[in-house]
């Protein structure tokens, strides 16, 4: 908070417009006493007293500026390219921490929790507009034997190229988040169901002709996909628990396809 009272720049001012004031007055009356000097007794001599005010009061004004007001000046603004220079650095500080609070630090993906806001968010924005939306819930098929036998950290690269894969087929509005463990999904605004089918299923093909290297084998991976499209009313759960029974369907018939309601 500002402190009540003046800053020293301001007293340090206040004082030099004295002086110059001052200094105008004596030069005015020097001035005006020149053009009647020779009506006054001993004009001459007063004359030459206001001229000398004058000037030891604009010396004085003078020296206050370079000595007072200058380097409170100097001093003032250094200090506020400092302060700048601390808020830019703790705002961008701020903003990775909110980045980080919102992406799944292993693939760079939005993570459940980005997911599920904008799920509201879409869903109450979409309501107003009467537009449809569609979510797509991906999950790995038979990961948990990719991590049995080449290992975990084979496991987690495979994590981040399938994640590569969902990069290259979405659109702009679309949210793509990973929602945990070898579970994706796709959040698509204005889309119908073929629409939203073909571009699971370029993913679907995507992440089967990824080439995994472990040691030295190519390991191959698929993933199966459930879809459902809002129905306009319903909530995010609801929406949620429709396409994730599809992806239940996907996996019972045979895993490394899509199933649509
Ligand atoms: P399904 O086809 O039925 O989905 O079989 P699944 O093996 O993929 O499913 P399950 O739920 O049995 O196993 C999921 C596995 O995913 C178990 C866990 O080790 C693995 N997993 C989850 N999160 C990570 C992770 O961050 N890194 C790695 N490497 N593995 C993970
Ligand atoms: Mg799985
Ligand atoms: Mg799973």
């Amino acid at each position: 908070m500002r402190k009540k009272g003046f800053h020293k720049a301001e007293i340090f001012l206040f004082f030099l417009m004295l002086l110059i004031g001052l200094a105008g007055a004596s030069s005015w009356a020097a001035w005006s006493m020149a053009i009647g000097g020779g009506d006054v007794t001993g004009g001459a001599h007063t004359v030459g007293q206001f001229t000398f005010l004058a000037m030891v009061l604009s010396g004085l004004a003078f020296t206050c500026s370079l000595l007072l007001i200058l380097p409170t000046l100097s001093r003032g603004l250094r200090e506020q390219g400092k302060l700048q220079r601390m808020t830019e650095t703790l705002s961008m500080r701020s903003q990775t921490l909110e980045h980080a609070a919102v992406t799944d630090a292993m693939t760079g993906m939005y993570n459940r929790r980005y997911f599920d806001e904008a799920l509201v968010e879409y869903l109450a924005a979409f309501k107003r507009i009467r537009k449809p939306i569609g979510m797509a819930v991906f999950d790995l098929d038979h990961f948990k034997s990719v991590n049995d036998t080449y290992g975990h950290d084979v496991g987690d690269e495979v994590l981040r190229r399938v994640a590569g894969c969902f990069q290259d087929f979405t659109r702009y509005h679309d949210v793509v988040a990973r929602l945990g463990g070898e579970e994706f999904a796709i959040l698509s605004p204005n889309i119908n169901e073929r629409q939203l089918f073909d571009l699971s299923d370029r993913v679907r093909q995507a992440v089967s002709q990824l080439n995994l290297e472990a040691g030295n084998v190519t390991l191959r991976v698929t993933i199966s996909v459930g879809l459902a499209i809002w129905d306009g009313s319903e909530s995010g759960e609801d929406l949620y628990r429709r396409a994730d029974k599809q992806l239940y369907e996907a996996k019972r018939k045979g895993r490394n396809r899509v199933c649509a309601a």
